[in-house]
């Protein structure tokens, strides 16, 4: 696709929409604070906006600039990540604050290009810091993005394909708005994120008030849930997870639970979880013979990871403080009114929360 085949009304009137009626009261906007920015580029990565409204303020509070992060024990960090989901990012953002403290002297990179260096930053969250912070004249491609342009342009690639995927970013760089202020392209890059979240949504886009209807060619063609086109779709594979959790009575006190840090690399790396079987019988086969009776199935839980889907049995076993303990590196029993303090991964904290 040529530069003159581009729609290039699109820059000009996406800014102006954006100025006129786009998001402007969320907490991360109205700054040009490279971590403010980063930490919510993070968040809003595969989580709601409306969830991530309630972690950020928090972590904020908890982690106040990019020195503190650094510092944070990994514990603290995913205690605080806890129930955002896909916490390779909370590893990533810690390692990236450590990064930009020891080989930055603690201020991030101003282009575009050098902040993807940086741990856990790609190319559309390195673009929208530089864009916001630094007004560089960059385009961000996040996936609400790639549907907008692809149903802007027809644009017929398909985006399971690296091609296909580096062609709709040249067309991104190409309708960026010409010799834009600082302020242009916050509004233009602000406004990119507001179309894909608020207008043209996946599966019920509102053609009729958006802003560059007259310039959609999917939407001429009347075909606009035929875009994006994507051949690959995402396979997940079914897993039964068996977990032993282990409770104290709680006849004095609070009840404990018996928990174990995950190992990385793998699902959950670093959060706390009751120890995991891949069968039953190996989970009963680390208790005494005795106790092996005393077990207790609880209703199955589903949760869905990108690419899985876990089933997960919870084993209920009660025993005294000191009567067994299954032997585990990074363990503990932890109290009920200790559990927030601890990243837990939300089926289990669900889980946790209705027995102690
Ligand atoms: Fe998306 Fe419809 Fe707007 Fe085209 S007209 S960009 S399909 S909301």
């Amino acid at each position: 696709m040529t530069r003159a085949s581009l729609p290039l009304e699109f820059a000009p009137r996406l800014i102006e929409w954006q100025r006129r009626a786009g998001r402007s009261g969320l907490p991360w906007q109205h700054t040009r604070d490279p971590y403010r920015v980063w930490l919510s580029e993070v968040m809003l990565q595969q989580t709601q906006v409306g969830t991530v409204l309630s972690y950020f303020p928090r972590f904020l509070e908890r982690f106040p600039d990019v020195k503190a992060l650094a510092q944070a024990l990994p514990d603290d960090v995913m205690a605080m990540w806890s129930g955002l989901g896909y916490y390779s990012r909370a590893r990533n953002l810690h390692r990236c604050a450590q990064v930009v403290m020891s080989e930055h002297a603690g201020v991030f990179p101003e282009t575009a290009a050098v902040l993807q260096t940086l741990p856990g930053i790609g190319a559309s969250t390195a673009a929208a810091i530089a864009a916001f912070c630094h007004g560089e004249r960059v385009s961000i491609l996040d996936g609400n993005v790639r549907r907008v342009l692809s149903r802007l342009l027809a644009f017929e690639g398909d985006l399971a394909q690296a091609g296909p995927q580096r062609e709709l970013w040249n067309i991104a760089q190409a309708l960026l708005p010409v010799a834009p202020s600082p302020d242009d392209m916050t509004a233009y890059t602000q406004g990119l994120m507001d179309l894909g979240a608020t207008v043209c949504q996946r599966s019920r886009p509102a053609c009729a008030i958006c802003p560059v209807q007259s310039l959609c060619r999917a939407h001429a063609a009347g075909e606009v849930q035929r875009f994006p086109v994507k051949t690959r779709r995402l396979v997940r594979r079914f897993e039964r997870w068996w977990l032993l959790v282990l409770r104290t009575p709680p006849t004095s006190g609070s009840a404990r639970v018996w928990l174990e840090r995950r190992p990385a690399p793998g699902i959950w790396a670093g959060l706390y979880c009751p120890p995991v079987f891949a069968a039953e019988d190996a989970l009963l086969g680390v208790l005494p013979e005795g106790l092996r009776a005393a077990v207790h199935a609880l209703p199955t839980v589903t949760h869905s990871l990108t690419h899985r889907e876990l089933h997960l049995h919870p084993m209920l076993l009660e025993v005294p403080p000191g009567s067994f303990e299954p032997s585990a590196d990074h363990a503990q029993w932890v109290a009920a009114d200790a559990l927030g303090g601890h990243g837990l991964p939300t089926p289990v904290r669900l889980l946790l929360a209705s027995l102690v």
